[in-house]
């Protein structure tokens, strides 16, 4: 079987349309017929060389599709289901996974990075048989894809694939450290630095929980309108003062103590020492964001003090299964808001518009909507 995908063949370049071959599937395998592809920050790493990978690739990791066939081990979904992909799929019996710490699995961390699906294989071949590498396990700027079991998950058949897509990363990152990680309390006060989609999605996830005051601060007076839209009652930008202003903003909030979560989502060391400096002693940091995992940040050692909590979550301590349905009737019933979100809508053919709108930081998402 072929189909068209956007391969990434060197970094910097624009992505290619061609035909890929889809290779036999394993048992574990499910392959899911693509209808929308989220565009996400970690894409454009890869391709500006931020994040290595090997290439050939096809990128994507925010993807929403039906299940089309699947290997003859797999249980959880048959053809016809609804799925959205999750990027952190995992064996179930390694010594995290055995911990409950999926996102480390190790045949996850050990072949996911070299582009290869858990048991080390790619799926796909250019003509030519060159091998393609999947990414992340998803590999969802395409057609079809195959993942693991543990990577297709299982949604209601009513929520459209183009929102269904973005609970794959963003939405589950964000809602998930303020509700499963951090867990927000009812009555409690909530900083959030960086108002991107994981940003604007971890504010979400403290209006969920019923935090009393929820703090948005970034540069952008449009991200701080979507912050309000999607929960925050402060906000504090450029027109409230810098971040000397925006730490006394928190602490005059909070009776001089600092609030109680903060989430760090701008990944940028100035973010990192002003998320630390609204945390109350005893408080709790969760970082989502990330700087280049070789750059080296300094920060005050007196705000780390206080019996401060910090945790760096890269998935918001998802556990796709109990989650991605969680999510999905949460936007269903209208209380989780996914629509105002969506920046643009492109075909998979023009996707090298859609990053270089975010280059130029003029989209929260865009999503490839996948023809057949
Ligand atoms: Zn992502
Ligand atoms: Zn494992």
């Amino acid at each position: 079987m072929r189909y068209r995908a956007a391969v990434l063949h060197a970094m910097g370049a624009r992505h290619s349309i061609e035909e890929v071959e889809l290779q036999p599937l394993a048992p574990g395998d499910v392959l899911i017929r693509l209808h929308a592809s989220g565009l996400c920050h970690t894409d454009l790493e890869v391709i500006e060389g931020a994040l290595p990978y090997p290439l050939p690739i096809v990128l994507g990791h925010e993807g929403a599709g039906v299940v089309e066939q699947v290997g003859a081990a797999v249980t959880h979904v048959k053809p016809g289901d609804h799925v959205v992909c999750s990027w952190n799929p995992h064996c179930g019996h390694c010594f995290y996974c055995e911990r409950d710490q999926p996102i480390l699995c190790e045949p996850f961390t050990r072949h996911q990075p070299a582009g290869r699906l858990l048991d080390g294989g790619s799926r796909y071949r250019l003509a030519g048989h060159r091998l393609v590498h999947h990414f992340s396990t998803t590999s969802t700027h395409a057609q079809y894809t195959v993942v693991p079991e543990s990577g297709a998950i299982a949604v209601p058949h009513e929520i459209p694939f183009d929102r269904a897509c973005l609970i794959g990363c963003g939405v589950m990152t964000g809602v998930g450290a303020a509700v499963r990680l951090a867990k927000v309390e009812p009555g409690s006060t909530a900083v959030v630095v960086g108002c991107g989609a994981v940003g604007l999605h971890a504010i979400q996830g403290a209006r969920l929980q019923q935090a009393d005051a929820i703090v948005a601060i970034d540069r952008d007076p449009a991200r701080l309108a979507l912050a309000r839209i999607c929960g925050a009652t402060h906000l504090l930008g450029p027109a409230q003062g810098d971040a000397a202003a925006h730490i006394d903003a928190v602490k005059a909030l909070t009776a001089g103590r600092g609030a109680d979560f903060v989430f760090e989502c701008a990944g940028a060391e100035a973010a990192l020492q002003l998320s630390l400096d609204c945390t109350r002693p005893g408080g709790s940091l969760t970082i989502l964001g990330k700087v280049n995992v070789d750059k080296k940040v300094s920060l005050r050692f007196g705000s780390m003090m206080g019996e401060r909590r910090i945790v760096r979550s890269s998935y918001g301590g998802a556990r796709p299964r109990r989650d991605f349905p969680w999510l999905a009737r949460l936007y269903l019933d209208g209380r989780l808001k996914l629509d105002e979100l969506i920046t643009q809508r492109l075909p998979l053919e023009r996707i090298d518009e859609g990053f270089d709108a975010m280059r130029l930081g003029r989209t929260l998402r865009t999503v490839l909507e996948i023809a057949h």
